[in-house]
């Protein structure tokens, strides 16, 4: 039969009486409550990652018009 893991700690999930965990398929409620933190966390870190690119792309496309010399060597004519 497959092993199963706690996805949080990596410890295994056994079966009690034929049964699975109330917490499947982590071990614990603990294990249970890091993950839904884990991707709580993540959810909110999702627009700032996205911003933080978008911002990085920006300021390219600024340094490349400021720098006249850059790509083909044609000033940015704004
Ligand atoms: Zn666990």
């Amino acid at each position: 039969m497959k092993k199963l893991t706690c996805p949080t700690c990596g410890a295994e999930v056994k079966q009690a009486g034929g049964e699975y965990p109330v917490t499947f398929p982590f071990c614990s409620d603990r294990c249970r409550n890091v993950d839904l933190n884990g991707w709580f966390t993540e959810a909110y870190s999702v627009p700032v990652e996205t911003n933080r690119v978008v911002e990085q792309a920006m300021d390219e496309i600024n340094q490349k018009r400021s720098d006249p010399k850059s790509s083909d060597g044609t000033p940015f004519l704004n």
